[in-house]
């Protein structure tokens, strides 16, 4: 079988490698076979390693569905009777948690801060000492907009001090960065297989506290297929997801799964760091600016401002460089027109290499002149 090769430079779902791609093609087999069940309990089992989290201590529940499903999951699932959330929001995924309390109708507090600033922990703080009500406290660990990384491990010490329970959305950072659960004070986490693991699309799971995660049993129950309640209980019962499992996506992921370990947590960061600094250093010579200040930046994702050229046209650069085999991406952030290049994936620094070699015969194309321009000296 010979796929061809695309460089992904969108923040998922990442560049995967052959081996992946060709797990998926296994025999039929119907999901509720033992043989099944078996292969969803170790990958359980392993996905739990990926956070270092211990399996007398968490638990890791699988569903069906995108990296959004979790968000939904776990704001409808870990909220008690008459309770509040709060959000700690500065970029897209935290207003995506936001729309989903909304669409709840769970009572919310909402500690908004722009999109190039981390969240106030005093203000956090305050909040949490305000309004005892507060019993689950949430926000993103990197938000993929921008790449800004939050301060989750001080975040989640307040909540605890408080006795909030902290769910962080760690989708674009999970198996990548390196995470201990414990240590950075997480009470659920979660991701998809598109992501850190660099498995396919379409399989998502929840990493969390198991005495918790029971103790939600009692809770109000606000959706049917998604509860994390009704899937863990199932799973430990059965071994199974409750309704049909992505069976080939599953396949795809234990394959992902075996190869992160193979490559191991540190040369992994590495590696990703290899590509976002070779990202840098391509945007640099191009005389690109960023907007996150370095310090702050997670080292996965770098949101890039558009020149101030009338030349510039990201649709043109994107079309010229997709059709070369190179995906770059939009930005997310609605006052700013930005774009993205993310070190996800199966890629390494000569990808990126070959990457700006098509990026700056792209700009030559449209016109733009290079060394790019900017008006002001932001
Ligand atoms: C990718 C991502 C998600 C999930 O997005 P889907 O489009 O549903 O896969 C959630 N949160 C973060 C931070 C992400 O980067």
């Amino acid at each position: 079988m010979k796929v061809k090769r695309n460089v992904l430079l969108n923040p998922g779902p990442a560049t995967t490698t052959d081996t992946v791609k060709e797990a998926q093609v296994v025999p039929d087999i119907c999901p509720r076979e033992e043989e099944f069940a078996e292969l969803m309990r170790s990958l359980r089992f392993d996905l739990l390693k990926t956070v270092h989290a211990s399996p007398d201590k968490y638990t890791c529940v699988l569903f069906c569905g995108s990296g959004t499903i979790n968000i939904d999951i776990c704001l409808n699932s870990l909220l008690p009777e008459g309770k509040k959330v709060m959000i700690l929001n500065n970029g897209a995924y935290s207003s995506r948690a936001v729309e989903v309390c909304n669409y709840y109708g769970l009572p919310l507090k909402e500690l908004r801060y722009p999109f190039d600033e981390r969240p106030d922990l005093k203000e956090a703080e305050e909040a949490l000492k305000a309004d005892p009500d507060i019993a689950l406290v949430y926000t993103t660990h990197n938000e993929t907009g921008t790449g800004i990384m939050n301060p989750i491990r001080e975040i989640g010490a307040l909540a605890h001090k408080y006795n909030a329970c902290f769910v962080v959305d760690t989708t674009s950072t999970l198996a990548m960065v390196p995470i201990d659960i414990e240590k950075e004070n997480i009470d659920f986490c979660m991701a998809s297989a598109q992501k850190g693991i660099m498995g396919m699309a379409g399989l998502s799971f929840i990493i969390g506290n198991k005495a918790m995660l029971e103790a939600s049993k009692d809770y109000p129950k606000r959706s049917y297929y998604c509860n994390l309640y009704l899937q863990y209980d199932y799973f430990e019962k059965t071994g199974e997801m409750h309704f049909t499992p992505p069976v080939q996506t599953v396949y795809a992921a234990v394959q992902a799964l075996k190869e992160y370990f193979e490559e191991g947590e540190m040369p992994k960061w590495e590696r990703h760091t290899r590509v976002f600094r070779a990202i840098h250093e391509g945007l640099d010579r191009l005389g690109f600016k960023d907007v996150i200040r370095p310090e702050w930046q997670t080292g996965l994702v770098v949101a890039v401002r558009y020149p101030d050229d009338e030349n510039w046209s990201f649709e043109k650069v994107h079309n010229y460089c997709y059709e070369r085999g190179f995906t770059i991406y939009p930005g997310k952030i609605a006052s700013l027109n930005t774009f993205r290049l993310c070190a996800l994936g199966a890629i390494d620094e000569e990808d990126i290499r070959e990457f700006f070699k098509v990026f700056e015969q792209a700009l030559k194309e449209c016109g733009v002149a290079v060394p790019v321009r900017y008006n002001e000296n932001a």
